[in-house]
């Protein structure tokens, strides 16, 4: 550093003078913490795992590279992506920028262009992007109805094997929730794939009504599901200003009532925000009760909330995650979508999501540990060892030249590097070109 570049037939090897975030960290025993929550160490790599985490200034004769006080990251951990969907702006934009907007221009083209060597084309670029930044773990929704759960989901489980050790990965089936009601045996279709595919299962919650016995029915049947084959649980969730959408307390009843033993996480959450204080607190306490996790999406949030053309957006259409936190529950933040109709930008770059994360739910100023959101947390939430470094584990990591997390949060780290297994991996993201066939 800087232009770091470790030889590929190097296996055994010490990065000196490096700093890691004190909380992604499986064993700091060893380690002292700056005001920031870093802690100086050397990393011992040894044929693609770590071997050490310890002290600097141990010398063993081995190979070294100097990180000249750099920090150094996990490969971090995406928990809610959308691939399937991901890179169609080209051809089906948002007209508008609104929620509705997005839906119509996803549907039109969903319906015309989701070939199996569509999906396919488009969900490698995105895991191409997201390698090349970092990313180690990616669980990406799905959308399934009747005429593409069967076209999309085997090319998922083809990506899934392809990409195995580089990009763990696992899919969320995502339908409109009424469906469990309506169609009784799309969802039985639904389930069946889901559960073929060791999938999780989904859904949209809210869609646009009040909170009513309704939605009651339609998460009985989804939780009945999900406890009948074994399958953890995770929905969009209340992704709206209107004081209507609640369904984030009827899924934490429904849990609560079916003494749900999954994992179950809640997307979104955006109106929660704008309930009123008592009101708010009271279905997180809820949701604490029920073990929920939430997750925030606040650039795909930002975009699609409060947007009204020639209007200035008021607020910022992201979850209350400082409130949720202190109440105990786990939370996330992610990148939802990338260059779709319902966000038009995105590179499913986790620092940047981080970054972005900090200005809009103002991570900074607060002595919580917010780096887990992106790694350590949702690696835990989706039962992956993953975003967390750890004497054993693979080594995979993003070591930057940011000595603060101050100098961190303030480029785009483009200059980072990363490593798969103990290798440095090709940073070069695919171009915009591939896609225009
Ligand atoms: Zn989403």
């Amino acid at each position: 550093m800087p232009g770091l570049a470790i030889p590929p037939n190097t296996t055994r090897f010490r990065l000196v003078n490096a700093r890691v975030p004190i909380c992604l960290v499986a064993d700091a025993s060893r380690l002292t913490t700056d005001a920031d929550g870093l802690a100086p160490c050397d990393i011992v790599i040894d044929n693609g795992r770590i071997a050490a985490i310890g002290p600097s200034g141990e010398n063993d004769g081995l190979e070294s590279f100097d990180l000249d006080h750099g920090i150094v990251l996990p490969r971090l951990v995406d928990v809610h992506t959308h691939i399937d969907k991901g890179h169609i702006w080209h051809r089906a934009q948002n007209p508008n920028g609104t929620h509705l907007g997005a839906r119509t221009a996803v549907m039109a083209d969903r319906d015309v262009n989701w070939s199996a060597e569509d999906v396919a084309k488009r969900m490698d670029f995105a895991l191409r992007c997201a390698f090349a930044h970092g990313t180690g773990a990616l669980r990406t929704h799905i959308d399934s109805y009747p005429k593409q759960t069967p076209i999309s989901w085997p090319v998922f489980a083809e990506m899934r094997e392809e990409w195995k050790g580089r990009i763990a990965l696992q899919a969320v089936a995502l339908f409109p929730m009424d469906r469990a009601v309506t169609d009784e045996a799309e969802f039985r279709q639904t389930v069946a794939t889901v559960a073929k595919h060791g999938g999780i299962l989904g859904g949209l919650t809210f869609l646009g009504e009040a909170p009513s016995p309704k939605t009651d029915a339609m998460l009985d049947k989804v939780f009945a599901a999900a406890i009948a084959n074994g399958l953890d649980l995770d929905f969009h969730v209340d992704e709206s200003h209107l004081p209507e959408a609640r369904s984030l307390l009827q899924i934490a009843e429904a849990a609560l009532r079916h003494k749900f033993k999954g994992n179950i996480v809640a997307g979104h959450c955006c109106s929660l925000a704008l309930a009123d204080d008592a009101e708010r607190a009271a279905i997180i306490v809820k949701v604490a009760e029920a073990g929920i996790a939430v997750v925030s999406l606040p650039m795909c949030n930002m975009y699609l909330q409060d947007r009204t053309s020639g209007r200035t957006p008021r607020w910022r259409g992201a979850a209350p995650l400082h409130e949720l936190d202190a109440a105990g529950v786990t939370v996330m933040v992610a990148s939802d979508n990338t260059r779709d109709p319902f966000y038009a930008y995105g590179d499913l770059d986790l620092i940047e999501v981080y970054r972005e994360a900090t200005r809009i739910l103002h991570f900074d100023h607060s002595d919580r540990p917010w780096l887990k959101t992106i790694a350590t947390t949702p690696g835990e939430v989706m039962r992956l060892p993953h975003g967390r470094m750890a004497v054993g584990a693979p080594a995979g990591m993003i070591i930057t030249r940011a000595r603060t997390m101050n100098e961190l949060l303030s480029r785009p780290q483009n200059d980072r590097v990363v490593l798969c297994a103990g290798k440095q991996v090709d940073r070069t993201p695919p171009d915009y070109r591939e896609l225009d066939i």
